[in-house]
């Protein structure tokens, strides 16, 4: 294998507000990982996107665009450029004319294709001013600042972005680079012209991406930022295709997460509904553990240098408050495990080491006793004042998860701390929608096209098992009045509202138009891809975040899984708040699908210690029972996007490792 030519990438935000505010950029997230996601889709690619990305922000200044511009470019011989912001038409936006100066040779064909891609989402790309070219070997890019412009920018642009870095740096002479024809070209790139598209395909791995090129109805217009069929318009105005970008699951986790910000900080008592909270301060005991020097063993309390012998038993102390009397030189006190030694005892001599020799005359107490062993360690089977926790230290620090261990609570409530600050964990409502959806509890039998809501039960068992508070919100009706009105109560009920259906291609899918033309929510992102989930929405009304996942129930519940639960972790304080991967091996042939597939297995411990994944059958979106005893999904890679090698494209063999995301706990044996 010939090793990878590796591409630097700088990333310049260009935005008022982020160079403010640095906590409201998400472009830099979002891009890098739109590249470490191109690097991880294309694994035997000759090419690779540094992971190494450099963001800064600036204000919408043309001085200081043109100053960081010069300094990746000249300097650090930067490969690819890209800013984001500032591209638009309001007085401000100076992106292209602080960029244009500075090219050596303008690229139109990226500007052409670009725009093309974003024209054909919504024609408010009109208003988008980009530039493209070259300075000094380095490729600079100008996308908008909109995290849904930017990556649809790139999209149309990134295949080819690898050769144009070649040829401006020169890494390979261009004549070599040409030498397959464009045909060559564009096999590397991973694309085909419409050109080629009758003639034979070398493998069966490329998805083609289909433009119909049909009689399109008349696009409603929304506003620039509303992609949704307009919630008035009618059914021969919808879109046939989604006019929402295809986000690979990377980008829509790290959308999610910059949309994600930490609970308010609360303080809650110290018992057993603390369990699954993070400490969102360091905790500090203000007590010793012990706060007395205590006995660690039955036996009597002597002073260490005491020789073997007879000696008076003075007195006794138990594990109870008060104090045994000072014990002076020659004599020995009674001592259980856990009471306080008197003054001037330096060790306890275990009960097992000593005779009694006399009882008192009523016979009921010992009068002396002879010890055994002699030559004691001073502090012998002494816990001394602060030995286990001291106090005024650090016990638990902000971040700590308290676990259902229970360790955490134990210590905490060791030194006598009733309460902490934690941070709050969002409050979940689950809505089902569909005018064929009834209670699952609803008595008699379905009349046709209805069906039980297997979703809202699913939902809320998993969001409390999970330790989050849930609210059933119900069913709402494909109306849009109805769902705007219940949406709207719930928004001032619950954080985070989770919907089940309404987000397909169907004229009734009224998630979206209403999420974004009556509530004036924002759409983060309206496809994934991904099998099952695609047409997974995000968004947010202002700190509410809502999520509305496909209908069919084993979608519901993978994308639930995949990208609820991370952020209510992130909002919990989570660090790392992603669910947890693991390597396993694949107990049997895994068919792959051309979107990456978040397939239902049960992992569990195979014989020779590793961990194993057997699926669990059928995989079929509407198939409920494919999440039966699922603890975890195996991510599947695209087909076409396996490594060169492997004989068997399509499929991952049995045997093979794959990656796991853990749900939940690992099982007992996987055969
Ligand atoms: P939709 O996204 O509304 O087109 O729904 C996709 C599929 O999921 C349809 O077959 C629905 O009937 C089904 N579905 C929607 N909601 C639920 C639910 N709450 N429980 C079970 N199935 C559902
Ligand atoms: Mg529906």
């Amino acid at each position: 294998m010939t090793s990878k030519t590796t591409f630097t990438v700088a990333v310049l935000i260009v935005s008022t507000t982020a160079s403010k505010d640095p906590s409201t950029d998400s472009s830099s997230v979002l891009l890098r990982s739109f590249f470490a996601n191109e690097n991880e889709s294309n694994p035997s690619s000759k090419w690779a996107w540094s992971g190494d990305i450099e963001a800064k922000i600036v204000s919408d200044d043309q001085a200081a665009i043109e100053a960081a511009i010069v300094e990746w470019a000249d300097k650090k011989k930067i490969n690819l450029i890209v800013t984001t912001g500032g591209t638009g038409f309001s007085v401000t936006d100076c992106t292209p004319e602080a960029v244009r100066p500075l090219l050596d040779k303008e690229a139109p064909g990226l500007v052409h294709a670009m725009l093309a891609a974003s024209l054909n989402i919504t024609p408010f790309a009109m208003m988008s001013r980009p530039v493209a070219g070259v300075r000094n070997g380095s490729i600079i890019l100008t996308v908008p600042g909109s995290p849904k412009g930017a990556t649809e920018n790139l999209d149309a642009v990134i295949k080819f972005l690898p050769h144009a870095c070649g040829q401006a740096a020169s890494v390979a002479s261009s004549r070599a680079m040409h030498s397959g024809g464009t045909k060559k070209l564009e096999e590397e790139a991973g694309v085909r012209s419409h050109r080629h598209s009758h003639g034979s395909s070398a493998d069966g791995g490329h998805h083609h991406h289909h433009h119909h090129h049909g009689h399109k109805a008349p696009r409603p217009l929304t506003t620039p930022d509303q992609r949704s069929n307009k919630l008035d318009a009618s059914v021969t105005q919808r879109y046939r295709e989604s006019p929402y970008p295809m986000l690979s699951v990377n980008e829509a986790n790290a959308i999610i997460a910059t949309e994600t910000r930490h609970g308010k900080i609360v303080e809650m008592q110290v018992d057993e509904n603390l369990v699954g909270y993070v400490l969102a301060k360091d905790v500090t005991a203000a007590e010793a553990v012990p706060a007395f020097r205590a006995s660690i063993v039955d036996g009597y309390a002597i002073h260490h240098t005491a020789k073997a012998g007879v000696y008076p038993v003075v007195s006794v102390s138990h594990a109870a408050p008060g104090t045994a009397p000072p014990l002076e030189p020659g004599q020995v006190a009674r001592i259980t495990t856990g009471a306080p030694l008197p003054a001037g005892a330096t060790a306890v001599i275990m009960v097992e080491d000593t005779v009694l020799k006399s009882s008192t005359a009523d016979g009921v107490e010992e009068a002396t006793v002879e010890l055994l062993a002699s030559g004691l360690e001073p502090g012998e089977n002494v816990r001394e004042i602060g030995s286990d926790v001291q106090s005024g230290t650090v016990i638990l620090r902000a971040g700590d998860v308290i676990s259902a261990v229970g360790g955490e609570i134990g210590l905490l409530a060791s030194v006598g701390v009733a309460k902490v600050s934690v941070y709050q964990k969002l409050t979940v409502g689950v809505l089902s929608t569909g005018d064929e959806v009834v209670s699952h509890l609803r008595p008699g039998e379905l009349k046709i096209g209805e069906i039980r809501d297997s979703n809202r039960p699913a939902l809320l068992s998993a969001i409390k098992s999970a330790g989050y508070p849930a609210i059933d919100l119900q069913i709402a009706a494909d109306k849009p009045g109805a769902l705007e009105s219940m949406l709207k109560d719930a928004l001032s009920v619950v954080d985070v509202i989770i919907t089940t259906g309404g987000v397909s291609m169907g004229e009734l899918d009224l998630l979206k138009p209403t999420i974004e033309q009556s509530l004036d929510g924002t759409i983060h992102f309206g496809r994934v891809a991904m099998k099952p989930g695609k047409p997974t929405t995000f968004a947010t009304i202002g700190e509410k975040k809502i999520f509305a996942l496909p209908g069919n129930p084993a979608s519901a519940l993978v994308t639930f899984n995949l990208f609820v639960l991370p952020s209510l972790r992130k909002a919990a304080g989570y660090e790392p708040w992603e669910l947890p991967k693991v390597r396993v091996v694949a107990e049997q042939d895994f068919p792959l699908d051309p979107r990456p597939e978040f397939h239902r297995v049960f992992v569990a411990m195979r014989p020779d210690g590793r961990l194993g994944a057997r699926s669990t059958g059928g995989q079929r979106s509407s198939r409920i029972g494919s999440t039966m005893a699922a603890n975890a999904v195996v991510a599947l890679p695209a087909k076409g996007a396996v490594g060169e090698k492997r004989e068997k494209v399509g499929v991952i063999p049995k045997g093979e490792m794959v990656e796991a995301i853990l749900w939940g706990q690992i099982g007992g044996s996987a055969v």
